[in-house]
């Protein structure tokens, strides 16, 4: 991009605009991801609606590529890419409750953290990811799971509208009550058919919890596993945990002997009557010894932020991700061998129910096609050292390769990693075709192609 066309941009925008030899510039072309070293032309910190449809003019007008960049956790790091404009919504965090409508319409640039610390002041939440420095916006727009599916379903099921700038330029609401082919796109299918500048919610009351984190050692992961699948097939659905396989995090309810060995985890919480909370985890602690546990009511936000600092921006990240319509006895031989091998204290492998009220929506109700699976599995793997780097991602891809059998063929599109990008067509499967039509009735030209992209049709 030559200087004379960043000065016209520059003359339509309030926000900040980053480029090459700017102070500042490798910071704003980093993504949460580490290994993502990408040179974007310029980096737009957008303050405003006009700021973006400038921004989408202008790259649709200068044929750059056009990346849009929410909460930067893209593991492929969509949110930067080689020459592009990049819009970043990192200064636009606003959340705005209406507590008597139990609703909330949050900017672009919102955290979960954000999110959540807004909606707990009136004791409300919605369903949203488990580590709360993870965007809104991108984890919204391809599902969105987390503690609450399976009483309130996913973060798009509680999207009641989203405000777009489309390719063209224009502006428009997308709801269940105008411009609803858009609306059902968005609901799964990324960020393929706008840059979506506000979201609103449906909220639900939520606020102490009963959380817990109950560590075993990975030799009664089997018992562990089994004793999981057993109990998340009757437990109501307030009861929101997944099974996790990781290295002993050095947290103070795990005696240090645990830090660094292969554990098998529990960890959730329950949102019923309070007074319930401690017999619904007691079978936890019951079914094999307990290497280290913390068992106790929180606000919902605190859960939310419990974990954020053990995955600091940076860090390298190459994932995977399945579907499983059952946690099969195979599925889980494939956890106990690649899980009792985690290669990192940041590495995190998570089987997340996604049953119950993720179920009770069709398959094509919304563009989020997987309502029949069980779990929705990802290997996350998440580590400091470069020189573990090729070790790290052949893990991974054993780990996936294990697991396919006893998979659906694709995985949750936000667990993907950008090798997984032929995948994209399988994991809709029948909603593919009515995307890609809409994606040529409101993208044509492809314009949004930095994602888990779906071609015009
Ligand atoms: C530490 C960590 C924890 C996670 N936990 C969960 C979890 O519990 N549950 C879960 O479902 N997922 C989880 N994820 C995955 C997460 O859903 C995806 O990484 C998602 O893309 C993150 O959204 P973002 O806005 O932070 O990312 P970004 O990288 O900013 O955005 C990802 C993509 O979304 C699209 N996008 C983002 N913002 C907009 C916008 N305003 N308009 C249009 N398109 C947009 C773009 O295509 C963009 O490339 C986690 C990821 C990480 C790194």
């Amino acid at each position: 991009m030559n200087g004379l066309n960043v000065d016209t941009l520059r003359g339509q925008v309030r926000g900040q605009i980053i480029t090459p030899g700017d102070a500042g510039y490798d910071a704003a072309r980093a993504v949460h991801n580490g290994l993502i070293d990408r040179r974007p032309a310029a980096v737009v910190r957008v303050s405003q609606v006009a700021d973006v449809i400038a921004c989408v003019n202008f790259a649709r007008e200068n044929s750059l590529d056009l990346a849009v960049r929410g909460g930067g956790h893209s593991a492929p790091g969509f949110g930067t890419w080689d020459g592009a404009l990049v819009i970043d919504f990192v200064n636009t965090s606003g959340v705005r409750v209406d507590p008597a409508a139990r609703t909330a319409r949050s900017e672009a640039g919102a955290t979960w953290a954000d999110f959540n610390h807004a909606t707990h002041a009136f004791g409300l939440a919605t369903t949203g990811g488990i580590v709360g420095s993870t965007g809104v916006s991108g984890l919204t727009l391809g599902g969105g799971i987390g503690y609450l599916d399976r009483k309130y379903g996913l973060s798009c099921d509680n999207l009641l509208s989203a405000d777009v700038v489309l390719a063209d330029g224009t502006f428009l609401t997308a709801s269940n009550s105008e411009n609803e082919d858009l609306f059902w796109a968005l609901r799964g299918g990324g960020g393929n058919f706008g840059v979506v500048t506000s979201l609103e919610y449906r909220l639900h009351p939520v606020d102490l919890v009963h959380v817990g984190v109950v560590i075993y050692s990975v030799e009664h992961a089997e018992t562990v596993a089994r004793f999981y699948r057993e109990q998340m097939d009757t437990a109501p659905e307030e009861f929101g945990a997944f099974l996790a396989f990781h290295q002993g995090p050095p947290v103070p309810f795990l005696p240090e002997e645990w830090h660094g060995k292969p554990v098998c985890v529990v960890v959730g919480m329950w949102t019923g009557d309070p007074a319930e909370g401690p017999a619904r985890w007691q079978p936890f602690l019951d079914v094999a010894p307990v290497a280290g546990s913390m068992v106790g009511p929180m606000p919902y936000p605190a859960l939310n932020s419990a974990f954020d600092a053990m995955y600091p921006k940076g860090l390298l990240a190459y994932w995977k991700a399945a579907f499983l319509p059952e946690l099969s006895d195979g599925a889980i031989e494939a956890h106990l061998d690649f899980g009792s091998r985690v290669p990192s204290v940041q590495t995190a492998v998570h089987l997340y129910p996604i049953d119950g009220a993720v179920h009770r929506v069709g398959a094509t109700e919304t563009a989020f096609p997987n309502r029949t699976a069980k779990f929705s599995p990802v290997i996350a793997c998440m580590w400091d050292n470069p020189a573990d780097t090729e070790a790290n991602i052949a893990w991974v891809r054993d780990y996936a390769s294990a697991l396919q059998p006893f998979s659906e063929a694709a995985g949750y599109i936000n667990f993907m990693d950008k090798d997984d990008l032929p995948k994209v067509a399988d994991n809709y499967g029948t909603n593919y075709r009515r995307l890609s039509e809409i994606k040529a009735k409101y993208d044509p030209q492809n314009l949004f192609h930095v994602n888990q992209n779906i071609p015009p049709g």
